[in-house]
This record gives structure tokens, sequence and C-alpha cells, in this order.
């Protein structure tokens, strides 16, 4: 059976095998997935091995997306518009590297939540990885605008930079934001993570708003909480990482599951 994994420091907390698991049992593909801890300073070394022990594909996860950028021998204009990799194909001995988190986000905001992005003010908080990753298929959808605002400001005004060319797109300090309003407000920092709040007010969110944490699984989130007192729609990053799953099982396999019912599932309904 072909081979297929996560790879990831820590990765046992990684639900990729069960998704991935889940859309081979439903499109009928024979593959193996599983999680593969690299050492931290052994990315390389863990990918070469996976590939001799008959190794097909790998989902990248944290700390490696940028190391997977640098390995890939080939690499989509998604990779290189995020500047990472999530998804490496291997292919008679090239690595193809590609990037699916942003179709993913994309995908689950339009199709799974229906909402459309187009014409609409986007506010994309953090500049991290992640971030940069969103921009391009965001911009694909045509908003209106995109602010990024970050704690470091540096980092908010060079991925604004980076994309000028592509779309209206500013940067803001955080302590700036209370001076508009926003149609989707993405949180893309890892603030959530530690269940800290982000120094943003009520004021961000316009009517009819939609608010989306791409953390997922905890049980305080005090982004999507704030956006809850302040009306607004809002969603977590789960249908992200399946959307993203989704994305990398067709890269490989040339068939694209259904994501609902997994969903459905992960979510507990
Ligand atoms: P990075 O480490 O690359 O970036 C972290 C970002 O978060 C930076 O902008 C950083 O700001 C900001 N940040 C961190 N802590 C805080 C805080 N306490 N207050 C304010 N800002 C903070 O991480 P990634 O971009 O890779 O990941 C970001 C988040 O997205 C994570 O929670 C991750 O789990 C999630 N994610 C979800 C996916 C999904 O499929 N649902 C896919 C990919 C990511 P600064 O520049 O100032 O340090």
């Amino acid at each position: 059976m072909d081979r297929y994994a996560v790879i990831g420091n820590p990765v046992a907390h990684s639900k990729s095998p069960q998704i991935h698991a889940e859309f081979a049992r439903q499109t009928g593909e024979l593959l193996i997935y599983s999680a593969l801890l690299s050492p931290i300073d052994g990315f390389a070394m863990t990918v070469a091995e996976f590939i001799q022990a008959g190794g097909k594909g790998a989902n990248v996860t944290v700390p490696f997306k940028l190391e997977a950028f640098e390995l890939g021998h080939r690499l989509s204009d998604r990779a290189k518009a995020a500047g990472a990799v999530n998804t490496l194909s291997f292919i008679d001995g090239v690595m193809i590297g590609d990037n699916t988190d942003g179709v993913g986000l994309v995908r689950d905001i339009i199709s799974n939540l229906d909402f459309d992005i187009k014409d609409r003010r986007v506010l994309l908080l953090g500049a991290g990885g992640a971030a940069r990753g969103v921009m391009l298929p965001l911009l694909n959808e045509s908003p209106a605008s995109i602010t990024v605002a970050n704690r470091t400001v540096a980092r908010a005004l060079e991925l604004a930079d980076h994309f000028s060319s592509q779309g209206r797109i500013k940067a803001m300090r955080f302590d700036e934001l209370a001076r508009e309003k926003f149609d989707l407000v993405i949180n893309a920092t890892a603030a959530s993570l530690g269940g800290d709040a982000l120094p943003i007010s009520v004021e961000v969110f316009a009517e009819n708003a939609l608010a989306y944490d791409m953390m997922y699984g905890k049980d305080e989130m005090p982004f999507l909480k704030l956006a809850d007192e302040a009306g607004a729609r809002i969603a977590d990053g789960l249908g992200m990482l399946v959307e993203q799953a989704a994305e990398s099982f067709f890269i490989w396999r040339g068939v694209r599951p259904d994501t609902i019912p997994i969903l459905k599932q992960m979510r507990g309904y």
C-alpha cells in the first residue's frame, strides 16, 4: 500500500491520520497514513528515510514548513507565495512542494460557512507563516481590502508590502484598528494557543461579520468569545484543517474526498 505521513515535532496530537484514514475509506483508495515524529534538527533525514521506506507523500507541520520549502526540488505557485510547504509529493526521485493551508481556509469560509469574500473588508491578525500562506488565496477572491495587523508591526508591514501589487493591502498596529470595521476577521496569530486575548475591541466587527480563528480544539478561545460578544458569526480552524487535508489528498491521489462527513464526525454531530 502507498504510504503517507504527517511529519512534525510534536506530532502525536495531529488529527491528520484520522482525517486521511476517513478520506481513504470514503474514496476506496488503498493507503496508509501515519504520524512521524522528526528530530528538530533531522527533518531532511526523516524525509529521506520515509522515501526510502516507500513514502509517496507527506504533510509537514510545525516547525518544519520552512525547511520543507527549502527541501523541495519543485514548488507550486501557492508554495512560492506562502514561502512555506505543507504538502510534499515524492515522484520518481523528485520532491514537489505545495501549500494547501490557504486554499483550505478559503474553501472552509466560502463553501462550508457560505461566506462570500468578494468585495468584503478583511482583517488578518498575525503575520507569521499561516498569515502569509493565506494571503494569495484570499486575494484571489477579490476582497475590497486586506488589512494586516500584528504584534510586531514590522512583520505586518513586510507582509503587506510583499503582496501590495496584488490588491488593496495595508498594515496597521493593533491600537489603530478601532477606527475601522471589517466584514471578515481572521485570527492567524498563535495567541489562542496560550489562551491569550488580542488587544482588539468589539468595534472592529462590522454588522454580519464572520470571525474566524485558525486555532481549533481549545475550550477557551478569547478571540472568538470577543467576536461572539460583538454579535459576529464565529468559526474555529477545524474546517480549514480538514479542507487543507482534502486538497493534499487530491494532489496525491487525484480524487477529491467529501469533507462534510468527517467534519460532522469530528465536531460530534
Ligand atoms: P508563527 O509562529 O509563524 O506566527 C505566530 C504569529 O502569532 C505571529 O504573527 C506572532 O506575532 C503572533 N503571536 C504569537 N503569540 C501572540 C500573542 N500572545 N499575542 C499576539 N500575537 C501573537 O505561527 P503560524 O503562523 O504557523 O500559526 C499561527 C496559528 O495558526 C497557530 O495557532 C496555528 O495552530 C494556526 N494554524 C492553523 C491551521 C489549520 O489548519 N487550522 C494551519 C496553520 C496554522 P509576532 O510576529 O509579534 O511574534
